[in-house]
């Protein structure tokens, strides 16, 4: 499977399992195996049941409604808020193990989905609170979400390896064509 890990928070990644968005959609968590396989991609073992696959494209899908909603600065919806808010409810607790030796070690509580949920939840919380300039690649035919993260706020690829070189190929290619096939055209036009 082809996971991206470059949303720049768990959430965005969440909300990255669905590609292609600008035509349509492509499903990337297509069964209860998928899902956990992403989810060990992520650090979380736990078990996935087929029916639990819905309950997650929904959440990820409220995310996106949201972090966009609050990036553009438009009216997030209530019900993505509603449905964020029930799911963070479920964060687990840590915990301590005290071992026969006497010694603590902690014992973090994502141990069923719904506890995981709530850890991408609560980091879809923190993010929209915390004014994020959340992006969509400007590759045409890509549609990942980002964190735009940068100094001025002025990235404009999900990562340079996937889209920003070939964009560049494209636009220098485009130039020459322009100009003739002539390299004199090929620089210094910015
Ligand atoms: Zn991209």
């Amino acid at each position: 499977m082809e996971w991206v890990f470059e949303g720049g928070r768990r959430c965005l990644d969440l909300v990255n399992t669905m590609r292609d968005r600008h035509t349509g959609g492509r499903e990337l968590l297509v069964d209860a195996d998928a899902l956990a396989e992403w989810l060990r991609h992520g650090g979380f073992a736990v078990d996935v049941e087929e029916h639990q696959v819905s309950t997650v494209r929904a959440l990820r899908e409220a995310i996106d409604r949201l972090t966009r909603a609050v990036s553009d600065r438009c009216p997030p919806s209530a019900a993505d808020v509603a449905l964020v808010n029930t799911t963070s409810a479920a964060i687990p607790a840590p915990s301590l193990h005290l071992a026969d030796d006497g010694s603590l070690t902690l014992v973090s509580g994502e141990r069923t989905l719904d506890s995981v949920l709530a850890v991408f939840a609560v980091d879809a919380i923190e993010l929209v609170t915390a004014s994020p300039v959340v992006r969509v690649c400007a590759a045409a035919d890509c549609g990942i979400r980002f964190l735009d993260a940068s100094p001025k706020r002025n990235r404009q690829w999900c990562s340079m390896a996937r889209c920003g070189n070939r964009a560049k190929a494209r636009a220098h290619y485009a130039r020459r064509k322009l100009s003739g096939e002539s390299p004199r055209g090929g620089a210094g036009t910015r």
